[in-house]
């Protein structure tokens, strides 16, 4: 999960690395408040999850108060880089003398994090490995003993800095290995670090990706994993812990593992049709999930007419059919005026499947046992 620049530098102000003064916009009425706090001119930068917006015209700088009410309008709700701009940063002008690089990066590999640092920066560092790779110093941290403040001296040394902007540099450096280690990041990166003409050192971006698998030690951050999933289906699919993904056909698909839904949707594309969206409920099988899963695709048929058919393969391999069937049947009583049919098909462990069917008798879901039938008959209801 990646945040956002200004939640990334409420992080840094909090473990004291420095930071420019900023307010957040949401709306345009919260402009004047940004200009009595930190004055102009102002800079005005567009908050989604995505690297580059400097090129896009992401950021835009306002010397006056007219000037910054057109940047507002211009940004506020525009679309960059593939995502909606929801809110801006206001922040300081800074009069950059040069911009300089520092992140850390967990080297899967290797299974340990890599510090990256370079006396140039604003663009990416890719580019700058390209262009002028003699000024990265990379360094390889041992996780178990971390990074030492010393190491974090003789790293920015490297870099040929000066007296004073080394001892800032290497600061800023340790700092941020604290954030991510704190806050199990996959990345932490400020870029540019800026130090101005009056020679203070400062963070002008940040970039923090928090590992997803360790989002249970961080609550804080629950809410505000699936915010930029712009498609409500998909969103509520990742909130719910399935993999979702919308797409445009008749069926929609569904099925206990991600390869066992994909070769129904061959199934259904080698019958000239195709699918209305992929679902994959994963293992375990739990009540909940196959509610869910099921009232998701009800969803998609209710907001899409196209959708003329639901075809569900489950194989039964460890658990038992009860709690699927469960929740299978809760969805199918409260779908309410949504009549689009479903298609079930079970297979796997003989004796599963006799249950489960034996527990769906006397239901109006169409049972099957045989994949291919299954797909006929989905398609059946298409052209019914
Ligand atoms: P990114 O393009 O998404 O990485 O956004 P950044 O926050 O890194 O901004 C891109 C570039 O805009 C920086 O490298 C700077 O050159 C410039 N920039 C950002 N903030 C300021 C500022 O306060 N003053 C000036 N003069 N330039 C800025
Ligand atoms: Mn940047």
């Amino acid at each position: 999960m990646r945040l956002l620049e200004f939640e990334g530098k409420d992080i840094f102000q909090g473990s004291e690395i420095r930071v420019p003064e900023r307010s957040v916009i949401e709306e345009e009425k919260d402009l004047q408040k940004a200009i009595d706090d930190i004055g102009l001119p102002m800079v005005l930068k567009a908050q989604v999850p995505a690297g580059g917006r400097g090129k896009a015209g992401g950021i835009k700088i306002a010397e006056t108060e007219s000037e910054a009410e057109d940047a507002v309008g211009e940004l506020l709700g525009t679309e960059l880089k593939g995502h909606k701009v929801r809110c801006l940063l206001a922040e300081e002008k800074l009069d950059i003398e040069r911009e300089m690089y520092c992140g850390i990066v967990g080297d899967d590999e290797n299974a340990a994090p890599e510090i990256i640092i370079s006396s140039e920066g604003g663009v990416d560092i890719e580019s700058i490995a390209e262009e002028s790779p003699e000024k990265i110093v990379r360094k390889r941290v041992d996780p178990m003993s971390g990074l030492r403040p010393y190491e974090a001296r003789n790293l920015a040394k490297e870099l040929g800095l000066e007296r004073d902007a080394f001892r800032s540099f290497s600061d800023a450096l340790f700092k941020l290995y604290g954030i991510f280690e704190a806050y199990d990041a996959k990345l932490s990166e400020i870029n540019p670090l800026v130090e101005t003409r009056e020679g203070r050192f400062i963070a002008a971006d940040s970039k923090i990706v928090i590992d997803d698998h360790s989002l249970f030690r961080h609550p804080e951050f629950e809410d505000k994993r699936t915010r930029y999933i712009e498609n409500e289906l998909e969103r509520q699919g990742s909130e719910k812990g399935v993999n979702y993904v919308d797409l445009d056909g008749e069926i929609a698909v569904m099925a206990n593992g991600a390869g066992l839904a994909m070769a129904l949707m061959d199934l259904i594309s080698k019958e000239g049709h195709a699918p209305a969206a992929f679902l994959d409920t994963g293992g375990g099988l739990s009540e909940q999930r196959m509610e869910d899963s099921l009232k998701l695709l009800f969803d998609k048929a209710e907001r899409d007419e196209k959708v003329k058919a639901i075809l569900v393969n489950i194989r039964f391999m460890i658990s038992p059919p009860d709690a699927m069937v469960k929740g299978f049947m809760k969805a199918m009583e409260d779908r309410s005026d949504v009549d689009v049919p479903v298609v079930l098909v079970v297979r796997g462990r003989k004796s599963y499947v006799e249950k489960a069917k034996q527990l769906l008798e006397g239901t109006d879901i169409n049972l099957y046992t045989d994949v291919e039938e299954g797909v006929k008959a989905a398609k059946e209801k298409i052209t019914r």
